[in-house]
């Protein structure tokens, strides 16, 4: 298994989990968040366009984001692999990214659901220090989160392409779990 969608709410550890994974299996972890973020630092059209939004934790419009994804996936290096953090975050997202690797000839082969309870989340969120991780604008990306990309667990479990892993446990036991799963 070399192609793969994490899912999971802000603070589940995905962003941590697929950059270990991406490095042990040698196929590119591409965020869409950190991508955002390296944008908004270099002041970037997309940055200046993307800023306000991820300021206040709402999602950035679609269009920002998905020629940026066609590019990326259309690149030499996504021919063996990749992880996918942070996208699709909606329904429309998803389905574009399911016509997208039908024109690439390539198959999805499963998205990793990170499990993390409510109150762990917030504690890890608060801890963690980013500026877009302040109290209110936490709450309102966990409020989005619910509201646009939760739904996606139903849709990919719908497509059965879900792979439920529980997220609130030490750091080293869910990147095994994670190594299991992509080897089998
Ligand atoms: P992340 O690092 O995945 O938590 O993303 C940080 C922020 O970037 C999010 O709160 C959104 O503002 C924005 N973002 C990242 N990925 C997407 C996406 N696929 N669609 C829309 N906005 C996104």
């Amino acid at each position: 298994m070399t192609k793969l969608i994490f899912l999971g709410a802000p603070g589940a550890g995905k962003g941590t989990q697929a950059q270990i994974l991406s490095q042990n299996m040698g196929i590119p972890h591409i965020s869409t968040g950190e991508i955002l973020r390296d944008a908004i630092a270099n002041e970037t059209p997309l940055g200046l366009k993307a800023k306000g939004y991820v300021d206040n934790g709402d999602l950035v419009p679609d269009e920002l984001i998905l020629d940026l994804i066609k590019d990326r996936l259309g690149q030499e290096d996504a021919l063996k692999g990749w992880i996918l953090d942070g996208f699709p975050r909606n329904v429309s997202q998803a389905d574009f990214l399911r016509n997208l690797l039908q024109d690439l000839n390539q198959v999805c082969n499963g998205v990793v659901n990170l499990d993390v309870p409510d109150s762990v989340l917030l504690e890890r969120l608060l801890s963690r220090g980013r500026k877009d991780d302040n109290e209110a604008i936490i709450s309102n990306r966990l409020q989005v989160y619910r509201q646009q990309t939760a739904p996606l667990i139903d849709y990919y479990q719908q497509h059965q392409l879900l792979i439920n892993v529980n997220g609130d446990r030490e750091l080293s036991q869910i990147s095994e779990e994670l190594e299991t799963i992509v080897k089998s």
